[in-house]
């Protein structure tokens, strides 16, 4: 349904049209100048000649040709971003809470823990993992149908006393549309009636295949209450981690996404970002989403101070003009001058969009100017 003529996709690309059907051509996609291509084919297209997906606010979209792409030699190992899905009541909150708790124990935190909607915890091997604390399918897919992949693995908790539920299964279908590697936790096995074999073979339902039914999906038997199971959680997401190879670019101007924000009576607005590329300092001139500002301070998920934030790290940031939204982007910029500009023309764009059309999502951008 989603779909753009290969030239429209050229013009927006700023790239000749027979450059792109000779690259489809290659891709295996045989099309003609004038015919359609899908979003995803075109969002690989894109990729391909190393320009960007730009997206400037939820209701708008342009494709960055600058070519903004960090060279492979810049690139460093960064942890992995997690999020925990799952049906209500499977243990999601306390899955987080388990694995936040037993860091806290072994003496990470300096004391007060607080909620910035995302927190780290440490490995054995001092490596770090990022769980989103924003449980559930739709903060994620809300993310995503902003543009903001910020997912690198998926936790699905089911519990094992109940099985397979609604909201398994929209989990399970939004994680694969994301194309995010799946890690299956198996909660409540600490009771009586628990029946984890019941889960994986409902899994194979759905074409998950866990390791133990011969596949590759890695399962876990977990009790988010008794905290059994944990460290064999860790090494899960840390062997998925160690497979995606994830790497950014730390050496160069912060870009991520805002995770939760909210206006503090005393402190102001509030935002919580997720670096995603370079590294965010206090001082730093930003853009977050149509709001601007620069970084007074930052304070990390155990309630520090910190002067600086590098990728897949989460900080909450002091200093924006207003409250921006989950999901926008947050991009640090030369100058205040130049702030202001990008937040002018992306609050004109969305009060434009707000008069005189229904908004524009990612999942129709394709199709809405085709
Ligand atoms: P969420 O809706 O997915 O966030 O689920 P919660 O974390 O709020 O848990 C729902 C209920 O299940 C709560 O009463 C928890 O105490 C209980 N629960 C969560 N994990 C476990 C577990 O491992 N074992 C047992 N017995 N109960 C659990
Ligand atoms: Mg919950």
């Amino acid at each position: 349904p989603e779909a753009i003529t290969v030239q429209e996709l050229a013009k927006r690309m700023g790239e000749r049209g027979a450059d792109l059907v000779k690259a489809l051509f290659k891709m295996g996609t045989p099309v003609t100048i004038t015919e359609t291509i899908d979003q995803d084919t075109a969002e690989l297209l894109i990729e391909e000649f190393g320009h960007r997906i730009n997206r400037v606010s939820e209701a708008d979209i342009d494709i960055d040709t600058s070519t903004d792409v960090d060279a492979e030699e810049t690139l460093k190992p960064r942890p992995p971003v997690v999020t925990i899905m799952g049906h209500v009541d499977h243990g999601k909150t306390s899955l987080l809470d388990a694995i936040r708790g037993a860091s806290v124990q072994s003496g990470e935190a300096g004391g007060i823990t607080q909620h910035i909607g995302a927190y780290q915890v440490s490995l054995p091997d001092k490596s770090k993992v990022t769980f989103l604390d924003t449980p559930g399918h739709e903060a994620f897919s809300e993310m995503r149908a902003r543009g903001a992949n910020v997912t690198d693995i998926v936790i699905l908790v089911v519990a094992a006393d109940d099985g397979l539920r609604p909201q398994t299964i929209e989990a399970i279908n939004h994680t694969k549309a994301a194309g995010v590697p799946m890690i299956v936790a198996i909660n409540k096995v600490d009771k009586p009636e628990a029946k984890p074999q019941k889960v994986r073979e409902e899994l194979l339902q759905h074409e998950i295949i866990v390791e133990d039914m011969g596949g590759e999906v890695q399962d876990v038997e977990v009790s988010a209450t008794k905290k059994t199971g944990l460290d064999k959680l860790l090494e899960a997401i840390e062997l998925q981690a160690e497979i995606l190879e994830l790497k950014a670019n730390p050496d160069r101007a912060a870009e991520g996404t805002v995770i939760e924000a909210k206006l503090d009576k005393g402190r102001g607005p509030l935002a919580t970002v997720l670096v995603q590329r370079g590294t965010l300092r206090v001082g730093d001139v930003f853009v977050a989403g149509a709001s601007s500002g620069k970084v007074r301070a930052m304070i990390d998920d155990k309630g520090r101070q910190v002067k600086e934030a590098g990728p897949s790290f989460p900080v909450e940031v002091l200093g924006l003009s207003a409250v921006p939204s989950a999901g926008d982007p947050f991009t640090v910029v030369e100058n205040e001058a130049r702030a202001r500009e990008v937040a002018d023309y992306r609050k004109g764009v969305l009060d434009k969009k707000r008069t005189t059309a229904a908004p524009v999502s990612i999942e129709n951008m394709f199709s809405a100017h085709a």
